[in-house]
């Protein structure tokens, strides 16, 4: 399995067409779904998000009002307040969380979540293959940009293009 952060993107990035591609193959075919989710669940398992922390680095966090409401519960402080110090508005996403373009999410400290136990829902179902809205088949758009920072997903999607017969070359 490959982690290093650094290849992950090379490899993502090389791979985007090829993954457009595996994309439109699990939309256009049948499989098991369960099957699918098991391969994901394995791949989370053995990869240490506590050691990586990349999608907080990369990913912009989108909040609902339970997740502020949490949130400045958790800070201790009122949810005015939160708003203000710790949220912006996005044009294309709504309310997201303050992010720096080097060091990422403003709750991000070196690799550690520092509200881990009120973190939105968004990042307690991240990368969203196992975790996430609607089915499996409808996220899969969502994967192809993932593949290039998260080595969870880009590890599931080279095991599930194994399990579904996906051949890499285009016709
Ligand atoms: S979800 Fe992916 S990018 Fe985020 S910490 Fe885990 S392995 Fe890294
Ligand atoms: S709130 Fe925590 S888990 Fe979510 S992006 Fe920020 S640091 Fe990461």
């Amino acid at each position: 399995m490959i982690t290093d952060l650094v290849q992950i993107r090379r490899l993502g990035e090389q791979k985007r067409g090829e993954n457009e591609r595996f994309r439109r193959h699990i939309k256009t075919h049948s499989f098991v779904e369960r099957r699918l989710r098991h391969i994901a669940e394995e791949t989370e398992e053995a990869i240490d998000c506590t050691t990586c922390a990349n999608c907080c680095k990369v990913a912009t966090v989108t909040l609902t009002e339970r997740d502020v409401t949490k949130l400045a519960k958790f800070l201790r402080i009122k949810e005015g307040k939160f708003l203000r110090e710790y949220t912006e508005q996005s044009e294309e996403e709504g309310l997201i969380l303050k992010r720096d373009e080097d060091t990422g999410c403003v709750f991000l400290s070196g690799t550690e979540c520092t509200v881990y136990e009120a973190r939105p829902a968004t990042c307690g179902d991240f990368p969203h293959l196992v975790r996430g809205a609607g089915s499996l088949q409808s996220r899969t758009w969502q994967f192809i940009d993932r593949a290039c920072y998260c080595p969870i997903v880009y590890n599931t999607l080279e095991k599930w293009k194994v399990e579904t017969e996906f051949s890499p070359s285009p016709k």
